[in-house]
């Protein structure tokens, strides 16, 4: 439904209705952008950095107010329920206040002065910062770039999904900082990564379009930060207790954006000789807590997934072991691209389901015999994102967690129910690289650059050592 130079974005609960129409950015005015965004950044550079964290601090409240439209907006745009759309446009509102909290203390230069010399080091900016998002937390994802970015003193061109382009533009015009928005596909995605003025890259979603971002930046010899899919396992060990609260938990964990979020819970392991015990407590979970429908009627907790392609591989998914329906369905399935939620007991542990990531409301659940056997399976393949462990005993729990393949290893949970401000997050092996949130994600956005005065050439200072060329005391 796109017309030459326009991207119209449906309503995936509703596949008659169009959410909103962006203008295309083509590749030439792209280059208008980043040079516009390259000459910005060097007076953004120039204001102290308690002046552009006010603007930032602005731009939270401003975010703040916004929030029951955009989450309304964000809602119909992306087929997420309204309740997680507001969550998530208040996440993003305290990660803002959380870099405006920390910036001072991560981007202050270190000094040291003594009698080996005179060491300062400061962080500067990139420069240009490229940040290609993708749909299913569009704010927060893009938040988790533009905060960092803009308060180092970097200016920033955001590159949106064409699938959840609208609610992020909105936000991004509440900044009031250098940030920018292009709009399109991977073509314009491409032009802004390969821009010779960008300095650093900033790229989450899937591995084909993580490969094509990384190898465009690679072959610029620009540095990137890549957030990539996963394949979670949820290892459930012999003594954890299956209460309610914590199956309903385990259900969101997985069903939450239709199962379409990095780290949901994708596979479930669970000892074999409680299997059908787990079963029956999961499906009671699931009839308490899953009822899908219309995004923004009271009471639904799944929505529809994002496009007719995304159904379409998720009814794929149902071709092995015994397949249960969750929960209960409200509203008309035909008038939107939805899937009812389903458990897979016992796949073919080489099926698809289960090697790859579903992306999908569709979540397999196999057992297990021993402790060995279940981490090797859990640590199979080529993506480390996110995993968790169950138990009574926390101690048992984080001795496993361990031995996980993972970035991001939740206890007793899993999904946003685990994550924290203070935790750096992403992945090992084939799942990114490089982190956001915390420390680590500020440290992204600088540079080190030292200034070094070694105390032997001090002015007034004795030339002492072994030469002209001889390595240094310190
Ligand atoms: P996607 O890779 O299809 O798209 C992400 C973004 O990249 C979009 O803006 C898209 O237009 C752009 N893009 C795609 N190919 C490109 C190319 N060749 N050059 C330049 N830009 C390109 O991902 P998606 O479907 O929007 O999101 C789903 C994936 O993202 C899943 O694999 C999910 O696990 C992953 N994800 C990871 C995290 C994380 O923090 N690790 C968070 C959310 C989503």
């Amino acid at each position: 439904m796109s017309g030459a130079g326009t991207l119209a974005r449906e309503n995936p609960a509703r596949t008659d209705e169009i959410v909103g129409v962006v203008a295309e950015t083509p590749p030439e005015a792209v280059d208008v952008i980043v040079r516009e965004a390259d000459a910005d950044q060097r007076k953004w550079a120039a204001r102290a950095l308690p002046d552009r964290l006010a603007v930032l601090a602005r731009a939270a409240a401003a975010i703040e107010d916004a929030t029951p439209g955009l989450a309304t907006l964000l809602a119909r745009e992306s087929g997420k329920v309204a309740g997680d759309c507001r969550g998530e446009l208040g996440f993003a509102v305290r990660y803002l206040r959380w870099v405006v909290e920390h910036a001072p203390e991560a981007y202050a230069d270190r000094v040291l002065d003594d009698d080996l010399g005179r060491i300062v080091e400061q962080r500067k900016p990139y420069g240009v910062v490229a940040a290609v998002t993708p749909w299913n937390a569009p704010v927060i994802l893009a938040m988790l770039k533009i905060a960092p970015a803009l308060a180092a003193g970097n200016a920033i061109v955001v590159k949106p999904s064409p699938l959840a382009p609208l609610t992020v533009s909105r936000v991004v015009d509440l900044v009031g900082a250098p940030v920018r928005v292009v709009h399109g596909g991977a073509e314009t995605g491409a032009a802004l990564v390969g821009h010779e003025l960008v300095r650093k890259v900033a790229f989450t979603g899937g591995a084909a379009g993580g490969r094509a971002v990384a190898a465009l930046a690679g072959d610029r010899l620009t540095p990137s930060v890549l957030e990539l899919g996963g394949n979670d396992p949820a290892v459930f060990l012999d003594d954890a207790p299956f209460t309610d609260d914590a199956m309903d938990r385990l259900v969101m964990a997985s069903f939450a954006t239709s199962g379409q979020v990095c780290m949901a819970a994708k596979r479930l392991y669970v000892p074999s000789s409680r299997l059908s015990e787990f079963v029956g407590a999961y499906l009671a979970a699931a009839d308490r807590v899953l009822v899908t429908g219309d995004p923004l009627a009271d009471g639904v907790t799944m929505g529809p997934v994002i496009s007719g392609a995304a159904q379409r591989a998720a009814l794929a998914l149902r071709d092995s072991g015994t397949v249960h329906d969750l929960g209960l369905f409200d509203g008309d399935p035909a008038s939107g691209y939805f899937v009812r939620p389903a458990l897979v007991v016992e796949p073919d542990p080489g099926s698809p389901l289960v090697v790859a990531e579903q992306f999908a409301p569709v979540v397999p659940v196999l057992g297990y015999s021993d402790e060995e056997s279940v981490l090797a399976a859990a640590n199979a393949g080529e993506l480390g994102l996110g995993a968790s462990v169950w138990s009574a005993d926390e101690e048992r729990a984080f001795a496993f967690a361990r031995r996980f393949e993972a970035g991001f290893t939740f206890v007793n949970t899993h999904n946003r129910t685990g994550m924290s401000l203070r935790a750096p997050f992403g992945g090992v092996k084939r799942s990114g690289w490089g982190r956001e949130y915390a420390h680590e994600g500020l440290a992204e956005y600088v540079q080190t650059c030292v200034i070094h005065a070694p105390a032997a050439f001090r002015p007034g200072a004795a030339v002492t050592g072994g030469g002209p060329s001889a390595y240094p005391a310190g």
